[in-house]
């Protein structure tokens, strides 16, 4: 089986989010194309096959970004790279001719979208015009590459929180998409505020809401840095259950100059921890708990009292 390859390929990003998670990094150089062809090629010897995720920063503001899209095509087309995928603000990809070169070699895109209302997106990433901007790039997407190949990210925080559920209606309705992602922030950087990340009691009303509502349009969404005891017992603490038995975190890749190489793996095991009150839980061996940094905002909250909510009812 092919290795999974995550290759930050550098930081400038042309959003600045508050739930930024690079957001210590933008000083570092962005690769060169010579830089990422190396570490492709590293990686291809390496592991014969692989399959790449670009990610930054954001990839689609290169200035090379044709000629990388062209050199990705190449390794797909000796056979190298099986899939590639890429993480993206997709800004960009509201120009046509950038969208087509991407449609051509991308074979997943997750764009990164985090509200309903251009508005309270806008001010989430920074950037006046960046929701219609993402938003006229899904079109474009869908009509080059296909609604198929398109799932989009929301990452949870306290300016969305309160409408969530419909920034899935929107996506699935509105968009017609049929994959999507509920995120909960990863609070490092700028992120690292409780005026960022809400509390697990908070959201989890809004984060439940948001699961029955994919699941009553037949969408099954990714879900990433939610423990079990947030859902609701049931169908959707089952969905949790099953999800995290699917999941596959055996990646390894590129974080940059300050990181160098990564395996997230390991990563994954270190960057978590639980409260003392969740040796009570049930699910307290197979639980991942939460991002560690999660316990610095709040240090007192009872995750098993979430767990408690429902049960039995
Ligand atoms: S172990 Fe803690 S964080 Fe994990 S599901 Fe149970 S109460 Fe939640």
């Amino acid at each position: 089986m092919a290795q999974l390859i995550d290759l930050k390929v550098g930081f400038s990003c042309n959003n600045n989010c508050i739930h930024c998670v690079i957001s210590d990094k933008t000083k570092e150089k962005d690769l060169s194309l010579e830089q990422i062809k190396e570490l492709v090629n590293e990686y291809i010897q390496q592991y014969g096959e692989i399959q790449l995720t670009l990610t930054g920063g954001e990839v689609t503001i290169r200035k090379d970004f044709i000629q990388l899209m062209e050199f990705i095509k190449e390794k797909k087309d000796e056979g190298k790279i099986v899939f590639v995928d890429m993480q993206t603000n997709a800004r960009m990809l509201f120009h046509d001719d950038r969208a087509l070169a991407a449609a051509e070699v991308i074979d997943f895109f997750l764009v990164a979208i985090h509200s309903s209302i251009s508005e309270v997106h806008d001010s989430i990433t920074g950037a006046k015009g960046s929701f219609e901007q993402t938003k006229q790039a899904i079109l474009n997407l869908k009509q080059f590459a296909g609604s198929d190949k398109i799932a989009t990210q929301t990452v949870i925080n306290q300016k969305n929180i309160g409408h969530l559920p419909d920034i899935y209606r929107f996506i699935i309705d509105e968009l017609g998409l049929t994959e999507c992602n509920i995120t909960f922030p990863h609070p490092i950087g700028v992120c690292l505020s409780d005026k960022i990340v809400p509390t697990y009691d908070y959201a989890q009303k809004f984060i439940n809401e948001s699961l029955d509502f994919c699941l009553s349009r037949n969408v099954r969404p990714y879900i990433e840095a939610i423990p079990f005891c947030v859902w609701n017992p049931g169908t959707n603490r089952q969905y949790a259950i099953d999800f995290l038995n699917r999941r596959n975190i055996d990646v390894i890749g590129y974080g940059g100059e300050k990181d160098g190489t990564l395996d997230y793996a390991s990563l994954f095991d270190e960057g978590h921890r639980k409260y003392t009150t969740c040796q009570k839980c049930p699910f307290f061996k197979e639980c991942e708990g939460v991002w560690k940094e999660y316990l610095l905002i709040y240090p007192n909250e009872d995750m098993y009292k979430l767990y408690l909510r429902g049960v039995g009812n």
